[in-house]
């Protein structure tokens, strides 16, 4: 077996003109009255069979309840899910067949041997004996673990844990991915290394892959779409380079102290002006500048060289006293920054 060689038996008679998972004002609270939490608040997701698209989002945004709601294992409390044109309430178990997910923490039993792992969850989705043999050896060669397959996994470094855990959600030979945080925590070689299966495995196999992260590059080099998501809701969706188009020409950093308001009020009256955000830290989080002062963020329509002067000039007459500017390309992180008002933490 390939890994992909059930897709084609598991498709469903409808036809193959359905997206490889689509939410419709997906919602999930949890607990109730004052105490309730809408951990997803609205969702809409639109992704195409065959593409990697990054949910982005700082903690606590709603990603791992969405995975975990289009993965069946939580019920949704409104709107509707579909993976592979099945729905996640009614047809849980077609999505269960034609999916494969990985969470932040390894579920696996830590006293197996890598090898002993993947084939008792080959047993536990009933997979044939030989096609067990045959998916282990080539998931085992894809993640590159030959060394260290017989070890027991307690014995695995937290990259070859994460390797071990992408090859168990392939071994049923899935046609969407699901990848919770796949590369959270790791150096930046073994997120390397992550991101180079991935890639490969979407380019030679047209797997569908859902990924959270709130990783700005990961969404950037991985992604063909990124859903932004913050407090439950997708706040922007597009390529990563739409998005960062959206944002102006470049970035403009000012910190400084004084009349940050009337600043940046002003500001919003040029024309050279395609927004402007006082940057908020949140609770618990550094100042942003060491002089205790405020940091104004601003996204220019012109190209910039032209445009420090006049927002030097700017501050000067509004009251703000200008300690530092500094000038740069848009990244995904401005754009979360320009929606809320806050940074992604990596
Ligand atoms: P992280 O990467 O930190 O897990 P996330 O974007 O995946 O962040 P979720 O884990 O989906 O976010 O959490 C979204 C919100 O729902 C958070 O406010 C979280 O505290 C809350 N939440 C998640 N699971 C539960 C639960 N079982 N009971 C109550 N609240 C929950």
């Amino acid at each position: 077996m390939t890994l992909l060689s059930q897709t084609g038996s598991r498709a469903p008679q409808t036809g193959r003109d359905f997206l490889a998972i689509e939410t419709v004002e997906l919602i999930k609270t949890y607990g109730s009255g004052q105490n309730q939490v809408r951990a997803v608040d609205g969702v809409n997701l639109k992704v195409e069979r065959g593409h990697i698209y990054a949910l982005l989002g700082p903690n606590g945004a709603g990603k791992t309840t969405t995975i975990s709601i289009l993965t069946t294992l939580i019920p949704p409390s409104g709107g509707q899910g579909r993976v592979a044109g099945f729905d996640v309430v009614t047809q849980a178990d077609e999505v269960r067949q034609l999916i494969g997910v990985t969470f932040q923490e390894t579920v696996m039993d830590k006293a197996l041997s890598g090898r002993d792992a993947l084939i008792v969850h080959g047993r536990l989705y009933h997979m044939p004996k030989n096609e067990i043999k045959e998916q282990v050896e080539e998931l085992v060669k894809l993640v590159e673990l030959e060394e260290a397959i017989d070890r027991p996994v307690k014995t695995y470094s937290g990259g070859m844990k994460r390797r071990l855990e992408l090859a168990r959600g392939l071994m049923t030979g899935p046609e969407v991915l699901f990848l919770d945080e796949p590369t959270l925590g790791l150096d930046p070689h073994n997120r390397d290394r992550i991101w180079t299966y991935i890639q490969k495995l979407r380019a030679e196999q047209g797997l569908t892959i859902l990924l959270t992260t709130h990783y700005m590059d990961e969404a950037e080099q991985l992604a063909d779409r990124v859903g932004i998501i913050d407090a439950g809701r997708i706040v922007a969706e597009g390529t990563p380079q739409e998005l960062i188009s959206s944002m102006g020409a470049d970035v403009v950093t000012v910190e400084g102290s004084g009349a940050t308001e009337r600043f940046v009020a002003a500001l919003k009256q040029r024309e050279f002006v395609a927004w402007a955000n006082i940057y908020q830290p949140e609770e618990g989080e550094a100042e942003p500048t060491t002089l205790g002062g405020t940091q104004v963020q601003i996204g220019l329509n012109d190209q910039a060289g032209r445009s420090l002067r006049p927002i030097i000039e700017l501050a000067e007459q509004s009251g703000y006293l200008v300690a530092d500017i500094a000038i740069k390309r848009p990244s995904l992180n401005d754009v979360f920054l320009k929606l809320t008002g806050r940074r992604l933490r990596d």
